[in-house]
């Protein structure tokens, strides 16, 4: 298995410092507002990683933190008049509702900064005992930078470089502009905690330090973020955890793109900041979720809204041919076991998603080869004969089988069809604005026209509706309907 590692700019062979056992650490949410579309793709992406790594066989830790403690949380709960502790334990709530909603894998540790204070402290000792920290007048304490001497190897930049284009804010008594604070004293009104330096809090780098510490050892497997953590709170947390443990801190860097809204950065200002709760109010999760593993997790992507009206068609085909499969497979009592027809792809499934899945997690080709597959199926279901339906029956039943396994690790295709169908038609039926009744009607109409032989008025019914945006397919049990954009 190959993954990316940011550190070498390299595909590099995954192999775990201990045998089975993967040690992964991912950067989460600071909770200061509901979480955007932006923190979802990097959820997604490593629960994903996880997922699929379990698939594959290891035994995954997989460590997540959520930062509670921050210049952003404590304003904000200042402006609503509340405790920060309290505040941001009540957007956890609503960020793990959304995740829940979303039907990500939970991380198996979900640690916070506020109950790491002690470890913290600790930590923050041990870098100035050994030289790589400092305490100033006023409180605080800074890591000297300049001391450790592979600052900047992740970024690929040196100090002088980064001072250049970085907003440095010259706190009192820093020895040198690009030291930054592990522990900041405390103003009045602020959230504090006592210390050896005083009242204060934690830096924002110092907590995932310690805490992948804490929860998996000195040196771990992979170690994600999005890119923009790249520096620089990565290259910080590099040298706060290498200087203090002495050694290596995270074998492979992993990190997942950024995402555009139609073309724009997000932000709240530009009034395009998609929170994940008004994306589901308009996408089933499924289709939010197909559409960010649909785009390889390291590209920086802008998304668009055709992109999930995309999402929905390509769900609504696979749906309806799960629904159409499970039918055939019932009447022509399919058996996974049974004899199976001669060029029968089920045994290619698995092969073919782990050959995309090993090579850096492409989830984009492991969906494209889902329209192989279906396409074969409907194939198959349209060319069965006398002869051949109960084989085609069973090799239906195997193609689901695998279908649902190897997919299921990207947690799609797990819903119920006819439900994950029909919500998505009364969607649209509501978007052109129509009834259901009304077009039952007009195919009564229609069915009664044809008896009468008036083909004329069966004709303008079937283009009245296409007009409308229904089509309609005559089948050997009566008029079925359907909407055209879902095609
Ligand atoms: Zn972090």
């Amino acid at each position: 298995m190959k993954i990316y590692n940011s550190m070498t700019g390299k595909k590099e062979e995954f192999i775990p410092i201990d045998g089975n056992n993967v040690k992964m650490y991912a950067c989460g949410v600071t909770v200061y507002d509901l979480c955007h579309i932006g923190h979802a793709r990097q959820a997604i992406v490593y629960a994903m990683i996880a997922d699929y790594l379990r698939y594959r066989g290891y035994n995954v830790k997989y460590v997540r933190n959520y930062t509670d403690v921050d210049d952003k949380i404590i304003k904000r709960a200042n402006e609503l008049g509340k405790n920060a502790i309290d505040f941001s334990k009540e957007q956890i709530e609503e960020t793990e509702k959304d995740m829940a909603a979303l039907h990500i894998t939970d991380a198996d540790e979900k640690t916070k900064a506020s109950e790491y204070i002690n470890q913290i402290i600790e930590f923050v000792q041990g870098l100035i005992d050994k030289g790589f920290a400092y305490k100033t007048e006023s409180g605080d304490v800074y890591y000297r930078v300049r001391k450790f001497n592979e600052y900047g190897k992740l970024s690929h930049r040196n100090v002088d470089d980064m001072l250049n284009g970085v907003r440095i804010e010259l706190e009192e008594g820093k020895e040198d502009p690009i030291d930054f604070a592990l522990w900041k004293s405390a103003k009045p009104g602020e959230i504090y905690w006592e210390s050896p330096w005083g009242k204060g809090r934690p830096g924002w780098h110092i907590e995932c330090s310690v805490m992948a510490l804490n929860t998996l050892g000195e040196t771990i497997d992979i170690h994600g973020g999005g890119r923009d953590l790249v520096f620089p709170h990565h290259e910080n947390e590099i040298a706060q955890s290498e200087a203090y443990t002495g050694k290596h801190f995270a074998n492979c860097w992993s990190h997942c793109g950024l995402i555009k809204i139609n073309g724009e950065k997000m932000s709240k200002s530009l009034g395009n900041s998609l929170t994940v709760r008004d994306a589901l109010k308009m996408y089933n999760y499924e289709v939010i979720k197909y559409v960010m593993l649909s785009k390889h997790y390291g590209s920086d992507v802008d998304i668009l809204d055709e992109d999930y009206t995309l999402a929905e068609k390509h769900l609504y085909y696979f749906y309806n041919t799960i629904a159409k499969m499970n039918e055939f497979i019932n009447q022509y009592e399919g058996n996974a076991e049974g004899e199976k027809v001669k060029d029968d792809i089920s045994s290619t499934i698995k092969e073919k998603f782990i050959e995309v899945m090993d090579d850096d997690f492409n989830t984009t080709a492991a969906l494209s080869n889902l329209y192989g597959i279906f396409k074969y199926i409907n194939n198959l279901i349209k060319t069965a004969n006398k002869g051949n339906r109960n084989e085609v029956a069973n090799t239906i039943s195997k193609i689901l089988e695998q279908v649902k396994e190897v997919y299921g690790v990207l947690g799609l295709l797990e819903q119920n069809p006819e439900e994950f169908t029909n919500e998505l038609r009364k969607k649209y039926i509501e978007k052109i604005n129509l009834k259901t009744e009304y077009i039952e009607e007009k195919i009564a109409k229609r069915v009664e026209a044809k008896k009468q032989k008036d083909f004329e008025t069966a004709d303008s019914i079937r283009a009245e509706l296409d007009e409308q945006g229904i089509i309609l397919n005559d089948t050997l049990k009566g008029t079925t309907w359907d909407i055209k954009e879902l095609y």
